[in-house]
């Protein structure tokens, strides 16, 4: 109850501006077992930090409340379930993702079931579906890729924790934007363990300090805007916040590809961070701009996004001098912290307009017969 308060407060003080970032990426590392066409990281992989100085890291930023962990492939790193505890132990975190590809399913359901063990109030975890067996073991590089991320897919949910989110994440990119709808339509008939709410749609951004990606790998705006505007929403199942979130996420997703543009007051370095595997702070994870090494912060959030490279690079984000993105790991908090000002303005186009006064004889216009 005390990490759900702590959270809470955080969302709410977000959408009054007063912020320090409670939800951070941390890329642990970027080793990772496949060999995708649409990211390079796996041809020259960074190991990323020793558990000692995650835990050093994660002490001195106990006000953390959302955590992405995320890599390369981070449940395989050889310390996941340690470097979870560190979090969970050091930080205030209320919930916890990461993205796997699936590649290892026994050993993944082991840490999982693992890290359910901490008392992590809530652990969303995103398999990595990028379409049927053919387009997704292409795409991943590997033969068998599908019906591994499949098998890891199905253990996962079989755990039925209520603390536990299990989704499909589908990437678009341009290497399976040739039909969106067609494309969803022959992932789920050949994974009958799916259910149209259980994929969470994203889009492949050109981020050379995130993937070593090239501008060739995002989707063609126009298919995939019109898909994400007529589909991307699909049927709200349940009204929960993570849902209403996918839902808000989709439907904006048509109005950024219309723009490129992000179509909300983005909250890159005053509720959301990104942090690489050198622990060099970005703003997030479409910018590839490193502000500095929190080493030299002690580590510390808090001190580095007051640092003069952070406020610039807010200033410039401000003033609409950034990439411009809209990736579900800053747009989440971008949501959360428009919740406020969006109900604000909501109740505002509800309320009726005043009656017109009568203006004074004086300044009514002439009136002819
Ligand atoms: S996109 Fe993910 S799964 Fe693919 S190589 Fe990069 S880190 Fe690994
Ligand atoms: S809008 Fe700009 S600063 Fe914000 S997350 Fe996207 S690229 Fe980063």
């Amino acid at each position: 109850m005390k990490r759900l308060l702590a959270f809470a407060t955080d969302a709410a003080r977000a959408n009054f501006g007063r912020t320090r970032p409670f939800k951070l990426t941390f890329i642990v590392t970027e080793v990772c077992s496949c060999r995708c066409a649409a990211c390079q990281l796996w041809r020259a992989p960074r190991p990323g930090p020793g558990l000692d100085e995650v835990r050093r890291f994660f002490a001195a930023n106990p006000h953390l409340s959302w955590l992405n962990l995320s890599g390369g492939e981070v449940v395989e790193h050889p310390c996941f379930v340690d470097l979870v505890e560190a979090a969970v132990r050091a930080t205030r975190v209320y919930a916890l993702d990461f993205p796997t590809a699936g590649q290892r399913p026994e050993e993944t359901e082991q840490r999982v079931r693992a890290v359910l063990e901490l008392p992590l109030p809530r652990l969303f975890v995103t398999v990595s579906l990028d379409g049927p067996p053919a387009v997704h073991d292409r795409l991943r590089g590997l033969p068998g890729a599908f019906e591994r991320a499949g098998d890891t897919f199905r253990r996962l949910r079989a755990l039925g924790s209520r603390r536990l989110v299990v989704r499909a994440g589908l990437t678009f990119s341009s290497w399976n934007d040739a039909d969106p709808a067609g494309l969803v339509a022959d992932l789920l008939a050949a994974a009958p363990f799916l259910r149209r709410e259980d994929l969470h749609f994203n889009l492949a951004h050109h981020a050379p300090h995130c993937y070593r990606n090239r501008r060739v790998d995002v989707p063609d705006d126009r298919r995939v805007g019109e898909f994400l505007a007529r589909h991307g929403a699909g049927r709200l199942a349940r009204a929960t916040p993570l849902a209403l979130l996918e839902r808000a996420y989709a439907r904006l997703s048509g109005d950024y590809l219309a723009t490129r543009r992000c179509p909300l007051p983005c909250a890159a370095l005053a509720a959301s961070a990104y942090v690489d595997p050198e622990l060099c702070l970005f703003p997030c994870a479409s910018w590839d701009r490193p502000l500095l090494d929190l080493r030299q912060f002690d580590y510390s959030l808090a001190r580095a996004v007051r640092s003069t490279a952070a406020r610039a690079a807010r200033r410039e984000l401000r003033a609409g001098r950034c990439p411009g993105c809209w990736t579900p790991c800053e747009a989440f908090p971008s949501l959360v912290a428009q919740v406020l000002p969006a109900a604000l303005r909501l109740c505002r186009a509800r309320r009726p307009a005043p009656a017109a006064r009568p203006l004074p004889p004086e300044e009514r216009p002439c009136e002819r017969a």
